[in-house]
């Protein structure tokens, strides 16, 4: 695969403000989270959590069944926790994932609409390599993994099913946050905004400040 370097410098300078905002919307939705937690009246931090999430998925990826080591393992929010999917840490949205599929999955966690489900991961699980156009990289990951075609619809079908079954006693958190997601995701609208208008006004007002003098300048002095 080629790589554009000009491409890559000119996207880091968007991202770099992005990030900021992102990462104000994940502290917001953890904040939503804590809340909601004491609500609902179970932390994911819970020992019987962590016991439900080994019942139902044992210690295996809940996506595509491998089998998980410390080293490939990580947290994963079944809807992300990013403006939109709006997913919280809550029970019934936590398990562990391996990272390969973490990190396939923020291609629909980041996507603004979803065709295929309603939810990041009923959507992840759902790129068959049928309905998709050819080019869609999540079917090509779920063909990499699951070459015949029968075979892979069946095992998405079973997985999306294990997790239906896995979310059943949470099923309060559930409800309650399809529920509250669009006016989490309004409030998030307007911290996203604010900060990148915030961002933007405070370091236009610093930068004014910043001496450009660059025809006066001289090399710095050596310490000898
Ligand atoms: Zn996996
Ligand atoms: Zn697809």
């Amino acid at each position: 695969m080629s790589f554009d370097v000009a491409v890559a410098f000119r996207k880091s300078t968007g991202r770099a403000k992005s990030d900021v905002a992102n990462k104000l919307v994940s502290m917001f939705l953890h904040e939503v989270s804590r809340k909601a937690c004491v609500a609902g009246g179970m932390t994911v931090s819970d020992p019987r959590y962590a016991e439900s999430v080994v019942n139902a998925f044992g210690q295996q990826c809940f996506y595509c069944g491998k089998e998980l080591e410390s080293d490939r393992a990580t947290v994963e929010h079944l809807d992300g926790m990013n403006r939109f999917r709006v997913g919280l840490h809550v029970p019934g949205n936590v398990a562990m994932a391996c990272k390969r599929c973490n990190n396939e999955k923020r291609r629909d966690d980041q996507n603004p609409n979803l065709y295929l489900a309603e939810n990041g991961w009923e959507s992840f699980l759902s790129h068959d390599g049928i309905r998709c156009v050819p080019s869609c990289k999540t079917c090509v990951y779920w063909v990499s993994i699951l070459p015949d075609k029968e075979t892979r619809r069946t095992s998405l079908g079973v997985a999306r099913e294990r997790v239906r079954r896995f979310q059943e006693p949470y099923d309060r958190f559930v409800h309650w946050s399809a529920n509250a997601r669009d006016s989490i995701r309004q409030k998030i609208e307007v911290l996203y905004r604010d900060c990148q208008n915030f961002a933007t006004a405070e370091i236009g007002k610093l930068t004014a400040g910043v001496a450009l003098d660059f025809a006066s300048s001289e090399a710095p002095k050596s310490k000898d």
